[in-house]
């Protein structure tokens, strides 16, 4: 395993690789990792030469207030973890190797229009800009053949594809599951900041999603009173302060009325200081049927229903 920092080493150190015929495998992070960060090193680790991960807290997707300053780093952890992973490559560039015109913001930057605007981009203007932008930029220093997403950031996924599809960037980005603990929590380095308390109270938004799912699959179709649903049980915790429940196409993350195709259920709600996100895909056939993916949990157990 190898640690770099600067932009020119990595540039030296890929091109000999990809000289030598090897293929990149790229996971971009922001660190203290935990089994959903494993899941996509693994992916990428099974599919290529040479696996990339870097670590990065970018400041240009954290608006004015937000948790930048605490923001999980775990740096000791994070070293082992890409050690066990089999990882060849960390780039840990700091914020001047990102952008060099920093303090002041960089003069170009990348806005996938539409799908930025809605879901999460609603609490958080610019936030999407910031992901698109460092997205665009380490795909450029890095030159990976495939990149690997987590399905648990979905519009995050949305407008990575949208802006490979639209710059015509030469990289496959392939979503892998979205990971949970045994209890149902969406894995997020976040949860890092909950305390016990909040802790127990975050499982609020996979039993939303449950009971929504129990909602399709005993054969609702309407958009509105899966959203309603969704919505009500996540409201109903004390600790959790519920930001949205939105039911969404999982491409161009339109709203829906009734169910078909491809649908995203997503989910925001805050506990405590600590923002929390989580989604599930429903798919719905052209014959009336409908599957629902939860993701995996840490041990491996697929959460899916089908009927
Ligand atoms: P982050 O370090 O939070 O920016 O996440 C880096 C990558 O890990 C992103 O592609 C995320 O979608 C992915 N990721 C984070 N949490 C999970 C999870 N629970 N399951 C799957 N992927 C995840």
């Amino acid at each position: 395993m190898i640690l770099l920092e600067s932009a020119a080493d990595l540039r030296v150190h890929l091109d000999s690789a990809r000289r030598g015929g090897a293929s990149i495998g790229f996971v971009p992070t922001m660190g203290a990792f935990h089994e959903g960060h494993r899941s996509l090193m693994r992916a990428a680790r099974a599919a290529h030469d040479l696996v990339v991960v870097s670590l990065f807290v970018n400041p240009l997707q954290f608006g004015p207030g937000e948790d930048l300053d605490r923001y999980p780093r775990d740096p000791t952890g994070d070293l082992e973890v890409v050690r066990e992973e089999g990882v060849d490559v960390l780039f840990t560039p700091g914020v001047a190797e990102m952008y060099p015109g920093h303090p002041e913001p960089p003069l170009t930057t990348v806005h996938v229009a539409s799908l930025s605007e809605g879901l999460c981009g609603t609490g958080r203007p610019g936030h999407f800009d910031g992901v698109a932008t460092v997205v665009a930029k380490l795909f450029a220093l890095v030159g990976p053949c495939t990149a690997y997403f987590g399905r648990k950031d979905a519009q995050q996924l949305a407008v990575v594809r949208r802006l490979v599809a639209d710059l015509g960037l030469p990289v496959e980005v392939v979503g892998c599951p979205l990971v949970r603990e045994s209890d149902g929590l969406a894995l997020s380095s976040r949860n890092r900041n909950l305390i016990p308390e909040q802790r127990r109270a975050a499982t609020v938004l996979y039993r939303a999603l449950r009971a929504g799912a129990d909602l399709v699959m005993g054969g609702e179709r309407d958009a509105g009173r899966l959203r309603r649903v969704v919505a009500n049980v996540a409201t109903n915790e004390e600790l959790a302060r519920l930001e949205y429940a939105e039911v969404v196409g999982t491409g161009d993350l339109s709203p829906m009325e009734t169910l078909s195709g491809e649908v995203l259920v997503a989910v925001a709600a805050r506990v405590g200081g600590v923002r929390l996100i989580d989604n599930m895909t429903v798919t719905v056939k052209a014959d009336g049927t409908a599957s629902v993916d939860l993701g995996v949990m840490t041990e491996g157990e697929v959460v899916c229903a089908a009927r």
